[in-house]
């Protein structure tokens, strides 16, 4: 676990020093907006649906390195994919960083997101690292509020 460990570290200073796909889009299909409040982590996440397929996406906001990160990694691992496969690595990101520290979890098919592994050994950050995810989910069902990571 040490070397995913360092991986982690490396992952999300870059990503949090150079994030990808930071902007807006001139034309997104939907926007969707995070906030985690315990954090103070925002971000509005923007994406151009075409058929059924993510064919562009943008976000910007304010944050902790591991949220900005977070989202980073996010719009990298869904642009150019299908919805459907959006929501299928939501579910398995989700049951990644939900999974007890101590528990085996499977890395399959998350590429570079099974670095967040390691967030699950800080529970405070879970939220920071799942913001950008749940603001996904909400984005390309088009619900139309705030994702937050508690409830009111
Ligand atoms: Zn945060």
């Amino acid at each position: 676990m040490s070397d995913l460990r360092e991986l982690y570290q490396e992952v999300i200073l870059d990503h949090n020093k150079r994030p990808r796909n930071f902007g807006t889009l001139d034309q997104p299909s939907r926007t969707a907006r995070g906030h985690n409040p315990l954090c103070g982590d925002r971000l509005t996440l923007q994406l151009a649906i075409e058929g059924d397929r993510i064919a562009q996406v943008a976000f910007e906001g304010s944050g902790c390195a591991i949220s900005k990160a977070s989202a980073s990694l996010m719009t990298e691992a869904i642009k150019g994919h299908t919805v459907a496969e959006a929501e299928a690595l939501f579910d398995r990101f989700h049951a990644l960083v939900t999974t007890p520290p101590d528990a085996p979890v499977s890395l399959e098919g998350l590429g570079k997101l099974a670095v967040f592994a390691g967030v699950r050994e800080y529970p405070a950050r879970v939220k920071c690292a799942s913001l950008a995810w749940h603001t996904m989910k909400n984005a390309v069902e088009a619900v139309p509020v705030t994702a937050r990571t508690e409830e009111e």
